[in-house]
C-alpha cells in the first residue's frame, strides 16, 4: 500500500510471558510490531490497535510497521539459555499473538522463518503460528521439521467471499486459505482452522469446508473473544458496521451457536474448540 512507512529497530527480547487471555502458553512471539493486514479498511475488528504501543505510533493501523531486526539472535539466545536450564520441554509459544508473521513485509525481512530454524534447532513442547496468510507455505520445508511439536493455525472467519471482501478486503480468499490449509495438513502439518472472529456465514457449507482440511477448529466471537464482553468491539465500530452491511443479527450474543452444533456434529466435540479455552488448548 502506497505510503505504508516500513522501519526496524532491536527488540530488547524475542520471547514475551504471556498473560491474560492466552496464558494457556508460556509465551509469546512477535517478530513484528504493527500489522499490514490493517491497512486500507483490512481486520477493522483487530484491537491491537487500541494497545499503548500502537496508539504511540503516529498513523492509522495498519500503516506502518516496525520490524524486529535483531530477532533471529535474541531467540538463538533464550532458547540456548532454556535449554541450558532444562526447560526446552515445558516452553510453550503462541507466534504471533499482536501481529500477523506473515504479513507482506515477511516475504522480504524474513523474520518468522528465521525464528522458525531457531526452533527448528531447539524444539520446545508446542509452537503454535497463527496466520492468515498463505505465505507461511513458503516454510513448508522448515514447518514439517517442526513435526509434532508445532500446530499452524489459519485464520478464516467465513465461508462467503462477500463477507470476507466486505470486512477483511486485504485478506487472502476463502478459496486461498482453505487451499494453504490443505497444502499443510497434506505435509503431515497439524491444521487449526480459527474462524476468529466468526463473521455471517453459512453453517453447513462452511462446516464441511473446513472439516475437510484441517485436524481442529477453534471458533470465538466479538462478545467472548475481545475480552470485554463486546465492548471492545463495538467500541471499534463493529456493530454499526455489521448494521451497514445488513449483517446486525450476526452481532448477537449466540449466533455463533448453529455453526458451533454443526462443527460438532460433523467434525466431532474433540475437534472443534470454542473461544479463549480453544485457543489455550496447548
Ligand atoms: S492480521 Fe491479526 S494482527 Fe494483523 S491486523 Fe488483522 S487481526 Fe490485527
Amino acid at each position: 500500500m502506497a505510503g505504508r512507512r516500513y522501519t526496524s529497530q532491536p527488540a530488547t527480547r524475542a520471547l514475551t510471558p504471556t498473560g491474560g487471555f492466552l496464558k494457556g502458553f508460556a509465551y509469546s512471539l512477535n517478530p513484528y510490531v504493527g500489522c499490514g493486514f490493517g491497512a486500507g479498511g483490512g481486520c477493522p475488528f483487530c484491537y491491537v490497535r487500541m494497545l499503548p504501543v500502537a496508539r504511540a505510533q503516529q498513523g492509522g493501523w495498519g500503516e506502518w510497521v516496525i520490524a524486529k531486526s535483531n530477532l533471529a539472535d535474541l531467540l538463538e539466545k533464550e532458547l540456548g539459555a532454556l535449554e541450558r536450564a532444562g526447560r526446552l520441554d515445558a516452553v510453550t509459544v503462541f507466534m504471533s499473538s499482536a501481529t500477523d508473521p506473515y504479513q507482506g513485509i515477511e516475504r522480504r525481512l524474513k523474520l518468522s522463518r528465521r525464528a522458525l530454524e531457531r526452533f527448528s534447532r531447539y524444539r520446545i513442547r508446542r509452537l503454535l503460528v497463527q496466520t492468515r496468510s498463505p505465505l507461511v507455505e513458503r516454510d513448508l520445508d522448515l514447518l514439517r521439521a517442526l513435526g509434532s511439536s508445532l500446530i499452524v493455525s489459519i485464520t478464516l472467519e467465513t465461508d462467503d467471499e462477500s463477507v470476507r471482501r466486505a470486512i477483511t478486503p486485504t485478506s487472502a480468499s476463502v478459496e486461498r486459505r482453505l487451499l494453504t490449509c490443505a497444502r499443510l495438513r497434506a505435509a503431515g502439518i497439524f491444521v487449526q482452522v480459527a474462524i476468529a472472529p466468526m463473521m455471517p456465514n453459512q453453517p453447513a457449507r462452511f462446516a464441511e469446508l473446513v472439516a475437510k482440511v484441517s485436524d481442529r477448529v477453534v471458533l470465538d466471537t466479538y462478545f467472548d473473544g475481545d475480552g470485554a464482553s463486546g465492548r471492545r468491539s463495538r467500541a471499534l465500530g463493529m456493530e454499526e458496521l455489521y448494521e451497514r452491511l445488513g449483517y446486525a443479527r450476526w452481532f448477537q450474543p449466540g449466533a455463533e451457536r448453529e455453526l458451533l452444533a454443526t462443527l460438532q456434529s460433523r467434525m466431532g466435540h474433540g475437534r472443534v474448540l470454542f473461544s479463549r479455552a480453544g485457543f489455550n488448548a496447548v
